[in-house]
């Protein structure tokens, strides 16, 4: 019998297989052990749910019976029977248990009890291991592929963009570098500066912060495409929405201008949204508990008005605003958190860049809605985003999210090569370097347009969890590379 010979707990559930022997596998979370029984609590990953497992000793051993620790593996053949206890429809009555992997007690750093998220992250390597975070992690799985069959069922391209690039897309200058050289003798030209020319790839090089500018290459061919992968931004923001290592979403259309653009990132994020409703729903339910668990510890102001799952059914519900830059700073500088001198940077003139504050403001306070802000002043905004008439706006969207800010940016891009050019030079970047995504406008050129969405923050969102170091495996943050 090959080893894998198993069911999920997901299935037994599912089928409630009764009288039939079955082999389970997964990992002790309790035991509970009086003369006469033990009862174990299985979990093998596949749903929140612990399956019990009922061990006579006449049976098993007393020997194997101590290894059944928390934490510990185990291969467990049995008879799936009624179950008598409440709250489980079947249980397992075990003929054989095998020791797939012990787990010392005195050791084993996860005890059944509440843990905090905190103590959590410095054992990454094993918090899977708990609900919160198995969950999370099954619900994070569910919007990636969610994401797939969206674009997959629209006839968008799933495109792969180079992590590795020459070019700083937003000239933000926040990036990683990648080189060969060894860091305390690299070669340097005549002028002593370093020279990139002997480097691996020939040329200065760096993580790429997004796939954007090759995604519209992408685009002038296929229509519709889109990116999902790594992006990487050695920004010095130690907030609880910013990873220096984040996944982002980067649909790309021709043929698209800035409605078009507003109308397909609402249409996918409630797509995405609604997905995870119909197919998370225990998963949900539990991190909505958890999520209220922590509200509570608020003071009572400050608590948010919904849970977790109205909060996400009224996301797919309803419209999401739409205003303008312009109508925002109306709004904001006219609120009374700003009269009253209560945002920390106060809103005085058009053109002034949103901070976050203001942004939740938007969202939380006045709208209590999702919004897409739009047109906002070139000065703030990258060099390709589609420059209006007015001279200084440009067709730029961001979607706001309550509880988390931006969740996406995008913009109609600057399809004609003398605007985008002219917008070049003012913002010094160099053209040289970019004259591959030139060409796109100099062959071909057509009205196009896209957005960014950071997955980590959709899952924060869905997921109700308050950092975003807590919705990816493995953070990357300043200071911290450890698993
Ligand atoms: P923010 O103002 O929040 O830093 P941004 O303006 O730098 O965001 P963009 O460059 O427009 O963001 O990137 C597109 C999307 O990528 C954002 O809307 C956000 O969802 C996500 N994002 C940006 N930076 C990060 C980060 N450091 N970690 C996680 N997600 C990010
Ligand atoms: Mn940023």
């Amino acid at each position: 019998m090959a080893f894998n010979k198993r069911v999920k707990i997901k299935t037994i559930l599912e089928l409630n297989p009764i009288g039939q022997e079955i082999t389970l596998m997964g990992w002790v979370r309790t035991k509970r052990s009086n003369k006469n029984v033990s009862f174990i609590a299985l979990n093998d990953g596949s749903i929140i749910t612990n399956y019990q497992v009922v061990a006579d000793p006449n049976l098993i051993s007393e020997e194997i019976l101590k290894k059944c620790s928390t934490g510990a593996c185990l291969k467990i053949t049995g008879i799936v029977v009624e179950s008598q206890g409440a709250g489980q429809t079947s249980e397992l009555n075990a003929k054989s248990i095998e020791i797939l992997g012990e787990a010392d007690p005195e050791k084993y750093p996860l005890q059944p009890k509440k843990h905090s998220l905190e103590f959590l992250r410095d054992i990454a390597h094993l918090r899977m291991r708990t609900n919160t975070f198995s969950a999370v992690f099954r619900v994070r799985h569910a919007l990636a592929f969610a994401v797939h069959k969206y674009f997959n069922d629209k006839g968008f391209f799933y495109i792969h963009t180079p992590i590795v690039t020459a070019s700083d897309a937003e000239g933000a200058g926040e990036t990683f570098k990648v080189t060969t050289f060894e860091l305390g003798n690299p070669p340097r030209s005549e002028d002593g500066k370093i020279d990139f020319k002997q480097d691996f790839f020939g040329r200065e090089t760096n993580l790429t912060v997004s796939g954007q500018l090759e995604g519209e290459l992408a685009a002038m061919a296929l229509s519709e495409i889109y990116t999902f992968g790594p992006t990487f931004r050695a920004e010095n923001s130690n907030t609880t929405r910013h990873l220096a290592e984040f996944w982002m979403i980067e649909p790309e259309m021709a043929f698209y201008d800035a409605e078009d653009n507003q109308n397909l990132a609402e249409d996918f994020l409630k797509y995405v949204i609604r997905y995870a409703l119909d197919n998370c729903a225990e998963d949900l339910n539990f991190l909505a508990q958890r999520a209220l668990e922590e509200e509570n510890t608020k003071p009572a102001d400050q608590r948010s008005e919904l849970g977790l799952i109205e909060k996400l059914k009224f996301v797919v519900e309803n419209e999401f605003v739409r205003l303008t830059y312009t109508e925002a700073i109306d709004i904001l500088r006219n609120s009374n958190q700003n009269k009253k001198k209560k945002f920390q940077y106060l809103i005085e003139e058009w053109g002034a860049d949103l901070q976050s504050e203001h942004e939740r403001y938007l969202v939380e306070k006045h709208f209590k809605k999702p919004v897409i802000l739009t047109d906002y002043p070139k000065q703030i905004k990258a060099f390709y985003m589609r420059q209006n008439e007015d001279g200084k706006t440009v067709a730029a969207m961001d979607i706001l999210f309550p509880g988390i800010g931006e969740i996406v940016g995008g913009s109609q891009r600057e399809e004609r090569l003398d605007r985008l050019t002219q917008r070049m030079e003012e913002m010094h970047i160099p053209q040289e370097e970019l004259w591959w995504y030139l060409d796109t406008r100099r062959f071909g050129a057509t009205p196009h347009a896209g957005f960014g969405l950071g997955f980590e923050r959709m899952v924060l969102f869905v997921t109700g969890m308050g950092n975003i170091r807590d919705v990816i495996a493995f953070p990357r943050t300043p200071g911290n590379a450890e698993f």
